[in-house]
């Protein structure tokens, strides 16, 4: 399953597909279903939803992962041909200089281009360790007009994404754009190649879906039309493996896949999830009756759109798990292939497990 995974995986990361942008995402995604049989529809925003059918009465799961990523957006095209950009998401702007970028104007004819880093024999002192502002960064295409730029099919308006990468790296790992979240759509397909050889399973909706790194809220239209009553989120977790992370937790690359007990944003989202103690049990003892590791991550400062999820009908019964990552939202992203092979497995192991019996009813929890 790791090299079949590695190639969807490569084979999605290299695809753009910009928050609102979903497209050409949405498209590799949906024939992907199809070759495992599986019909997929979309809503208005774009959400691309798949419904596996199992035990009646039995809780329905929404399965979800984000097709988006993150970016710039074209702002202004210059007199000289230099492009001005808005970010799009959590665009880290110290990782941006010196980046190569791809300005989408259509498949096939997207136009390359690089995010200018100041000429460093012209870099004064004080300059050295300052991040620049993305206000101040341009975009050169090497058109050197804005009628040329316009030739090109660039607009106010175009999407931009960083240069699509996909780096083998040593011991089983990768890295590259994107593995935020295009690693875990990946594990969704296999974990639907994988329910469709169980017997039992309960019906289990697959939403692909967009705008999470825009909003967070894309995924809530789909959750409002399919009223499931279990929503699992898969993205990625933060690893704390690095020097720079280690006080914040202890998540491994390659030690597993993990589960998010808390997360919290403040700064004007004011949002996060405690997941649903049902939830924590299901997959605590999935993971120990199957052999599979799984890693424990408590975190502030950063959410996925199952906060918004829960909040749908009643209350949707929801948990983040996700696959340990390093460096997000740069360019060079990076995950351990083996953490996301144990991250089906754990889904598979889990969703198995729901049944007509299986009890949401917060006072059979402590
Ligand atoms: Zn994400």
């Amino acid at each position: 399953m790791i090299d079949r995974l590695r190639d969807l995986v490569r084979e999605l990361m290299l695809i753009p597909g910009l928050s609102g942008h979903e497209g050409r995402v949405r498209r590799s995604i949906r024939q992907k279903l199809a070759e495992l049989g599986l019909a997929a529809r979309t809503d208005r925003l774009g959400n691309l939803i798949a419904t596996i059918p199992g035990t009646e009465d039995a809780p329905e799961i929404m399965l979800f992962a984000h097709m988006d990523q993150l970016g710039l957006i074209v702002r202004k095209i210059e007199a000289n041909g230099l492009i001005r950009a808005e970010r799009l998401g959590g665009v880290p702007e110290k990782a941006l200089p010196a980046q190569e970028v791809l300005l989408c104007v259509g498949e096939g004819r997207d136009v390359p281009g690089v995010i200018a880093n100041k000429s460093h024999h012209a870099t004064s002192q004080d300059e050295k360790y300052r991040v620049v502002p993305y206000q101040e960064l341009f975009i050169d295409t090497g058109f050197g007009s804005a009628a040329a730029v316009t030739a090109a099919g660039i607009e106010i308006g175009t999407p931009v994404v960083y240069a699509p990468k996909f780096v083998e790296l040593g011991g089983g790992r990768i890295a590259g754009t994107a593995i935020d979240d295009r690693a875990a759509c990946a594990v969704m397909l296999e974990v639907a190649r994988a329910l469709d050889e169980i017997d039992t399973h309960p019906t289990t909706h697959l939403v692909f879906s967009v705008l999470e790194e825009f909003n967070l809220r894309g995924a809530v239209t789909a959750a409002q039309m399919l009223q499931p009553d279990i929503a699992i989120q898969l993205d990625l977790i933060l690893a704390t493996d690095t020097p720079d992370m280690a006080a914040r937790g202890d998540v491994r690359l390659g030690g597993g896949p993990a589960m998010s007990l808390y997360s919290f944003h403040g700064r004007g989202t004011l949002n996060g999830v405690i997941p649903h103690p049902a939830m924590v049990r299901l997959f605590g003892d999935a993971a120990r009756d199957a052999g599979l590791p799984l890693q424990r991550s408590v975190h502030v400062g950063a959410l996925t759109d199952l906060s918004y999820v829960q909040l749908v009908g009643e209350g949707v019964a929801s948990i983040d798990l996700g696959f340990p990552m390093r460096y997000s939202h740069s360019s060079l992203e990076s995950c351990d292939l083996s953490d996301l092979a144990a991250l089906v497995a754990l889904c598979v192991e889990g969703i198995r497990r729901i049944d007509v019996d299986f009890s949401l009813d917060r006072d059979d929890y402590p």
